[in-house]
């Protein structure tokens, strides 16, 4: 279902390219299709072609950015399953996995074109002292222009529309670089694009190697610099961005805490945690790594934790009965597995999984790892998670609050003032209280603090980010 070869797309049209990148199957390692490479000019003409459709995209009218927005939700409707398999394929995701995020896309899509024509602004009260008689003040929003946006490779589909639906939205033209390991699901997506009527140079998809990328962030002609991916290369770029906007949304190392009245539904928790933690071979930035468990709870929730570890179907991601599949490549799972013999060696205990097949990780639960080790204070981003009692609340929250990261926290409890506290306390981007720091739906604010990042995204929070208010005061008499 895949083509043989994909082109980029510069200023809304497909190009070839002599140069191209292999794509391969995460699973098997076979490479199955190739896609065109942009170099540095054509980046550079792709900007220019952004710079120029900056004001028809601007005056495009909220209901035609709405009518583009609604034609990709048609399409990626149509084109789903393609999408899914897409998915599977280039990134290793279990089907299941990859229709979700397909569920995803469109729900990211839908949210924009709603927001598309909501607009708005304030009327202000300008009347502050006798010299601003007869002032007011109104407010709208103005996109800020050109802007690039940088991805990553674990959701290739829902994190490029989390950055290309809110510029159609908001009215911002966009180069895009896709990760070189799973840029097929955004090609597709920019052939939906060229569907569309948005005015010439309002988008370009653009695979490029590393040495061409620097426009991407340098180039003072584009006002915003969205990033996903992870920590150190986000703020690296951030230093080289000279005067644009930049928005970072990095990775995390998210702990959940399971207080001590949850001994009646121990079950539905540790089904959460599972999820959380071992869902897409745990590639996610959410997920859960460090569970904090109330000591009299500790046994029982280890237990289910680790019959649910080892009830998973780790295989091929094509297979409809996986349920754990591949990690990105054999390097990120052996880099894994290395962490958890450095683990093991200092005290930790191995509770379930713990062995690798090529770039396979098996669902891994550990007890006693070191605070100081990197599989406790780094991102693990695999199929791995710690378990780890305490004895007060206080140190619970305590304990999330260590290290540098900061994007989500999970709270299990029935009290409603430790949630409050919780929510007031955790130095993260969002609580989430009655299940696991994994927890995401497209329209809310998302994004970290500390090591995790700048800004939020979630469909209108991205929209602010590529706005800017402009304010009108009228004098009367
Ligand atoms: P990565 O940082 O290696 O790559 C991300 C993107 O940046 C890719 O397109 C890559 O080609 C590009 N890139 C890499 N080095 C670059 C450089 N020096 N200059 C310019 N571009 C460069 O990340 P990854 O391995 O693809 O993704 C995993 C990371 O992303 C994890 O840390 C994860 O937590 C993070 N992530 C964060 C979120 C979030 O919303 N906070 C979501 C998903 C993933």
């Amino acid at each position: 279902m895949l083509a043989e070869r994909y082109p980029y797309y510069l200023a809304n049209r497909p190009r070839q390219s002599n140069a191209e990148l292999a794509v391969t199957d995460k699973y098997s390692g076979e490479v199955v299709t190739r896609v065109a490479l942009a170099d540095t000019p054509a980046v550079e003409e792709a900007i220019a072609a952004a710079v120029r459709a900056a004001g028809p995209m601007r005056r495009l009218a909220p209901y035609a950015r709405q009518e583009v927005l609604e034609h990709c939700v048609r399409r990626f409707r149509e084109r789903a399953e393609e999408l899914a398999f897409a998915l599977c394929i280039e990134a290793g995701k279990p089907l299941r996995d990859a229709r979700g995020e397909v569920t995803r896309l469109i729900d990211t899509f839908k949210a924009a074109a709603e927001e598309a024509v909501r607009g708005g602004g304030e009327v202000l009260n300008l009347e502050v002292s006798k010299r601003a008689e007869g002032y007011r003040g109104f407010t709208q929003r103005v996109p800020v222009g050109p802007c690039s946006f940088i991805t990553p490779f674990n959701f290739p589909l829902n994190l490029v529309a989390h950055k290309v639906a809110p510029a159609i939205a908001a009215g911002c033209p966009f180069v895009l670089k896709p990760s070189d390991r799973t840029p097929v699901s955004a090609m597709i997506m920019a052939e939906v694009l060229a569907e569309t009527d948005l005015p010439e140079g309002a988008f370009s998809v653009l695979p490029t190697r590393l040495e061409d990328v620097g426009p991407f962030i340098e180039d003072d002609r584009l006002k915003l610099l969205s990033f996903t991916g992870s920590e150190k290369v986000g703020w690296e770029l951030k230093a080289r961005a000279g005067r644009k906007k930049v928005v970072l949304e990095l990775g995390g190392n998210a702990a959940c805490v399971v207080d001590r009245d949850q001994s009646e539904r121990l079950d539905f928790v540790a089904d959460r945690i599972a999820h959380g933690a071992f869902f897409q071979a745990g590639q996610s930035c959410i997920s859960v790594q460090r569970v904090l468990v109330h000591e009299e709870l500790y046994g029982a929730l280890r237990e289910r934790l680790v019959a649910r570890a080892r009830a998973l179907r780790a295989g091929n991601p094509r297979d409809e009965a996986t349920t754990l599949g591949p990690m990105i490549d054999e390097a990120a799972a052996r880099r894994l597995e290395g962490w958890i013999h450095r683990a093991v060696e200092r005290g930790a205990r191995v509770l379930a999984g713990g062995g690798r097949r090529g770039a396979l990780l098996e669902a891994t639960v550990l007890e006693g790892v070191p605070a100081d080790e990197p599989l406790s204070a780094e991102e693990a981003f695999g199929p791995v998670v710690l378990l780890q009692p305490f004895g007060s609340f206080e140190d619970a929250l305590r304990e999330v609050n260590a290290g540098r990261y900061g994007l989500q926290a999970g709270v299990f409890t029935n009290d409603l003032s430790r949630a409050m506290r919780a929510w007031d306390e955790l130095e993260v981007g969002g609580v989430v209280v009655g299940d696991v720091p994994s927890f995401r739906v497209d329209t809310m604010p998302y994004g970290g603090v500390k090591g995790s990042g700048l800004g939020r995204e979630g469909v209108k929070y991205a929209i602010e980010d590529m706005t800017e208010l402009r304010l009108l005061v009228l004098r009367q008499g």
